[in-house]
């Protein structure tokens, strides 16, 4: 226990006033016996108008419920409460100390209530209240912070869908999800017709802006919070649908790429249209015995490379137990390629 030469009344009264953190103290009745300087400069009510007046009626509004049965619980089994200023953001009416302001702004308080041995038995209970508003705000500015690092973190720059890290963080978790729960994953990739063209063309700028189109045209075709379009570099985009079997791959896929089509992005140079197109290239994941989430991947761009090899414009969907992943290639013929005639 701390030692230290008995300090005069008054020297005790005036580090009582001085310092930098509330102080009350009720007898076992909750009647006020000690009101120091803090809480005098916060409260806007003087030691003299308090001390003598039960707790609740010290203050001009109510205390809070749950600070009044805290201290009843105090004085009854003599035990310690904290009350987290999470869940009690401002159990006494204190204010900020800013006579310039003409509407008074409420502290957050962070409060500890101690059982204190009385004088001549019995249990009093010391109050001590921490102005928390600094901290919670620097921590809402903390979090706001981090929220925002983590979000460019995982974000493409220039197209605002999600970027590749992000993906190969998220398409391994629902590649496990899907093999443990026996549900299918289809994934697509997606690449930009004769794109070099169009920025030689049109300019850099004006390619930034037609990634940008087709990559907002691809995400107005997600239905689900599950659903994931990220970039995955340069003109190339990838998704990944759970719960998406191979028999609604084909028809998503010919969805994504009609939608780039109707964006109707001129493009002169294209050597199969006068528009912006796409290929793309599609597989599905069901109960294979390939639970690999590369070989998924590999076998929807082995699709894509399909698609352009047969023209471009179009999708095309190779089967997983049709991949040979070794080669990288198809071991049959095409499964399904959808029609470029649009
Ligand atoms: P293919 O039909 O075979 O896919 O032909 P392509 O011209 O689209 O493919 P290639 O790989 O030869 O060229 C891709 C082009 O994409 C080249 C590059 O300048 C362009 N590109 C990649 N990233 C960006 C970008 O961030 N902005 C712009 N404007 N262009 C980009
Ligand atoms: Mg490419
Ligand atoms: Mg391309």
């Amino acid at each position: 226990m701390a030692q230290a030469l008995s300090p005069s009344p008054f020297a005790l009264e005036q580090i009582l006033n001085s310092i930098s953190m509330g102080l009350i103290l009720v007898d076992a009745n909750q009647t006020v016996c000690l009101w120091n300087g803090w809480v005098e400069r916060h409260s806007g009510i003087t030691a003299e108008q308090a001390i003598g007046r039960h707790i609740s009626e010290a203050f001009e509004e109510l205390p809070s419920r749950a600070l009044l049965s805290a201290i009843a619980n105090t004085l009854s089994y003599g035990l310690p409460v904290v009350l987290s200023n999470a869940l009690h953001r401002s159990p006494l009416p204190l204010f900020e100390r800013n006579e310039q302001e003409a509407e008074k702004k409420r502290i957050h308080q962070s409060i500890t209530i101690t059982p204190l041995d009385a004088e001549f038995g019995g249990r009093n209970c010391l109050i001590q209240i921490n102005d928390s508003t600094t901290s919670i705000k620097r921590e809402k500015i903390l979090r706001t912070h981090s929220e925002m690092l983590k979000r460019e973190a995982t974000t493409d720059s220039l197209t605002g869908i999600y970027n590749r890290r992000f993906f190969d963080e998220h398409f391994k978790m629902a590649m496990g999800h899907a093999v443990r729960h026996h549900v299918p994953l289809s994934v697509f990739m997606v690449d930009i017709d004769y794109f070099k063209e169009y920025n030689d063309s049109y300019g850099h700028v004006a390619g930034d802006k037609a990634l940008i189109q087709v990559a907002a045209a691809m995400r107005k075709q997600l239905m689900r919070a599950t659903d994931v379009l990220a970039r995955f570099g340069g003109e190339e985009f990838v998704l990944m649908l759970p719960n998406m079997a191979e028999d609604s791959a084909m028809q998503f896929a010919e969805k994504l790429r009609t939608a780039v089509w109707d964006l109707n992005i001129p493009h002169v140079n294209s050597r199969i249209c006068e528009r912006i197109s796409v290929s793309i290239g599609c597989s599905s994941f069901f109960k294979h015995a390939e639970s690999d989430a590369n070989i998924l991947l590999k076998c929807a761009d082995a699709a894509l490379y399909e698609a352009k090899k047969a023209g471009r414009n179009q999708s095309y969907y190779l089967p997983l137990q049709q991949f040979n992943s070794s080669s990288a290639t198809t071991k049959d013929k095409p499964q399904k390629t959808a029609s470029n005639q649009l």
